[in-house]
């Protein structure tokens, strides 16, 4: 806020208050100004402390307009020409709590007092202050600041209550109003959705019966006024006391400054203080033991919605769920906490920290009475436990034993139709050979030879299906070699979808597979060799390798783009890669790329768009949320895949950085941040030249958040990306949040599946995840 105006008085015909200028009390203990809340772009105009405590001068203790936001900067605040304050913006005057103010018979002006209070004042022609034409003091929002009446004045009518904010982010009225008993008896009430919550009891004595302790500030003189004319409570401090103050919060509870008050804390089923009145539940609650835990993190089953209107707050969402015996969750459909959805059954929840997943509160009952529900569920869970051991052991040492001469022998028959023929090195025999099979068969001796040995000079890196060496065949072509290791997670399945389907793809982006190598018990791939390794190496491991300029980044993005589209589009069959990442991009003499690794490819048929499947193979971090927890498998999940490349390729970051670590929000989350906070740019990898054409680079951030979308529907086919990337002049679309979720195996073990690692290193995980259906 740019102070631009110091007086703490606006005049009749005066120049309005501009959204970013200011009105401060005499002695600038406070200051009227626009403000938007945190994570909103609505304004409101509020009055604020203005302390040398920044916590206090956060919260606006006023608001003229909770109801009814300005959506731009262009709302100011005046006294029109009779003499009534009103807020006008571009599109006219909006309704405000000044709307109350009356019609002044001679000028008028407007002061912000030092005690918080705005008062319209009717001013003599000689410029003398005549009377009190309305008060902001008289309209409070949630706070009630010292010198202010909560009660009613028999002779207007008028009566002074505080309402609660809906949420801590959103100004409007919530579901709680605190006033004087309209009965006129000498006690305050606390309505929750305009039904009495609690009463404070009858003022005898300097208290009331249910609040003997008003205030923990010593220093608060509260005193109740009866007369024939009003009926209030007051309250006053001393002059060094300023900052002092009482609120209603969203929850019905009185707070003190940062504390709760010492009266009102009614509890969600029975009665904490004096005064709480007894909610009706449904008889499901009859022994009142339940209460609600919350966890934050992603949820992926839609619960029901209520009020499309956003105007219910948590605390009325919690009741929602009460009111309902099947309910079991409950949480606010904003971030911002307004709206409401509950479910009823179990859900798909992973717990994460991330400030953009939402708090999700979880309903708990009475541990001692169901003490028997908790022994059958722990022994299920220890059955579950063993079973799962045993399975993986079995499985592990089927695996082990490797593929031996039998199965060798199917294998052979299997891919008789695809392979050519051994010659020494891997040549084919005739023509007609080359022509028809364009994989290669290589001996054992011709590997070995070619790359000395498998002599660990030789060795390029260690993938999911083991070890890849560099090698050299006698007429000087390097070549690339995969050697099955026996321990490795992925065995003869992927290695026989390797050959099978790479066989009968061929693209400029998509690496080549030259040839394999069955064996007693070795089998091996030979692949064109990529002297510039796996993208991984280049974008994250700069400190080894020469940056990627943003044309080279721009290019490696267009080809796997490219890649992908053959795969999904034009090529013979319809494939979904299932585990597209930055190590299974390879990068050839002129960077590049070649999308790799086909062993968890999915063959589609050509009516067909998804699919189920029990076994969910890829990589945490790039699966998108329908694969990894229900196992439906489509273009959309490669589509996931790809934006979160396309996120790590403009930051030079890794979506996830460790597995070993705790970390709070992850690449999406944080690139949704900046988004939604226009900051995007900032996502960009820093070691950039400053000079990368920002347009492109924030195109390119726009597809990826448009890929990494929660729903597989709202996420674009290949041929749009395609479209979007390379046609600078199409506007695109804004996206929705996104899917940032799982985060390790521990988690994922929350979703009650089983889950065996078959891979297990430091910078990523590649899991496949067994589910009984
Ligand atoms: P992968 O098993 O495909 O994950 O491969 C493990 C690592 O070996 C990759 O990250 C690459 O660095 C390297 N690599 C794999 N294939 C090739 C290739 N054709 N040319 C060069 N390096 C490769």
């Amino acid at each position: 806020m740019n102070p631009a105006a110091y007086a703490d008085t606006i005049l009749q015909g005066q120049q309005p208050i501009k959204d970013w200028e200011s009105l401060y009390s005499a002695n600038k203990l406070f200051r009227l100004h626009f403000f938007s809340p945190r994570n909103s772009n609505s304004r409101y105009l509020g009055i604020f402390y203005n302390l040398p405590s920044k916590s206090l001068n956060d919260e606006a203790v006023w608001v003229a307009n909770r109801n009814t936001p300005i959506q731009d900067a262009s709302g100011s605040l005046m006294i029109d020409t009779n003499g009534k304050l009103k807020i006008t913006y571009s599109g006219g005057t909006i309704p405000s709590v000044f709307d109350s103010s009356p019609i002044a018979s001679i000028n008028s002006s407007a002061t912000l007092q030092d005690d918080g209070n705005f008062v319209l004042t009717e001013v003599n022609p000689d410029g003398s202050m005549n009377r009190t034409l309305w008060q902001s003091f008289d309209y409070p929002t949630d706070t009630f600041l010292p010198g202010m009446k909560l009660g009613v004045n028999f002779r207007t009518g008028h009566r002074w209550s505080l309402t609660s904010w809906i949420s801590k982010q959103v100004p409007s009225s919530g579901s709680f109003t605190i006033g004087g008993d309209p009965n006129g008896t000498s006690q305050l009430m606390i309505w929750w959705q305009g039904n009495v919550y609690w009463t404070s009891g009858i003022w005898r004595n300097g208290h009331f019966d249910n609040a003997p302790k008003l205030s923990n500030y010593d220093n608060a003189r509260f005193s109740y006024i009866s007369n024939e004319n009003e009926k209030y409570l007051t309250y006053s401090v001393n002059k060094s006391d300023v900052g002092t103050h009482l609120k209603i919060d969203t929850v019905g509870i009185i707070t003190e400054g940062q504390a709760a008050a010492s009266f009102g804390v009614c509890s969600l089923s029975g009665m904490l203080d004096a005064g709480c009145l007894k909610r009706a539940y449904p008889q499901c609650w009859k022994d009142d033991d339940f209460w609600y835990e919350s966890k934050t993190g992603h949820i992926f089953d839609d619960g029901y919605r209520f009020d499309e209107n956003y105007n219910m707050s948590l605390f009325d969402c919690q009741d929602k769920c009460a009111q309902n015996c099947s309910c079991f969750a409950y949480a606010s459909l904003t971030l911002n906490g307004t709206g409401c959805e509950i479910w009823s059954k179990d859900l798909s929840f992973y717990t994460s920290g991330s400030p953009m997943n939402r708090e999700v509160y979880f309903l708990q009952t009475g541990r001692a009475r169901k003490w028997w529900i908790w022994l059958i569920a722990s022994l299920s869970g220890i059955l579950l436990l063993a079973f799962s051991i045993l399975c993986y052991f079995v499985q592990r040492k089927l695996r082990v034993k490797g593929i031996n001469e039998a199965e060798t022998r199917t294998l052979l028959n299997e891919l008789e139709d695809t392979i050519t023929p051994q010659s020494q090195y891997g040549k084919p025999r005739d023509k007609q050979d080359k022509k028809l099979k364009q994989v290669y068969f290589y001996s054992i001796e011709s590997i070995a030879m070619a790359t000395n040995n498998f002599a660990a000079a030789n060795k390029l890196g260690e993938g999911g299906f083991g070890p890849v060496y560099k090698g050299m065949l006698p007429g000087g072509q390097e070549i690339a070699i995969k050697r099955l290791s026996r321990n490795s997670g992925q065995g003869l399945r992927e290695f026989k979808n390797e050959i099978l389907l790479i066989a009968k793809l061929q693209h400029t982006n998509l690496v080549r597979l030259l040839g394999c190598c069955i064996e007693g018990q070795e089998k091996i791939l030979v692949y064109e060799y990529m002297p510039n390794k796996s993208l991984d190496f280049s974008l994250f491991d700069s400190s080894t390798r020469e940056l990627l300029n943003w044309t080279q980044r721009m290019n490696i993005i267009d080809g796997v783009a490219q890649g992908l589209l053959y795969l999904h589009k034009y090529s013979r069959l319809k494939v979904v890669h299932r585990d597209l990442k930055a190590s299974n991009i390879l990068l050839d003499h002129g960077l590049n790329p070649k999308i790799s690794d086909f062993g968890m490819a999915k063959i589609f048929g050509v009516h067909e768009s998804e699919a189920n499947t029990n076994r969910i193979v890829g990589t945490y971090g790039y699966m998108s949320p329908e694969y990894a927890i229900k196992g439906i498998v489509s273009m959309k999940t490669d589509v996931f895949s790809f934006g979160v490349l396309l996120l790590e390729i403009v930051s030079g970051k890794k979506n996830y950085s460790s597995y070993c670590l705790e970390r709070p929000l992850n690449l999406i989350g944080y690139a949704w941040e900046l988004w939604m906070e226009g900051r995007v740019l900032e996502l960009m990898d820093s070691r950039l030249d400053n000079s990368s054409p920002k347009d492109e680079i924030r195109r390119c951030i726009n597809v990826g958040l448009l890929c990494v979308q929660d729903h597989p529907e709202d996420r674009p086919s290949m041929t749009d990306v395609v479209y979007m990337l390379t046609k600078d002049t199409v506007k695109l679309p804004a996206p929705k949040q996104p899917a940032f979720f799982i985060e390790n195996g521990a988690r994922a073990r929350e979703a009650k599946r089983e889950i065996s690692l078959e891979k297990n290193c430091t910078n990523e995980l590649s899991l496949s995840v067994m589910e009984a259906r």
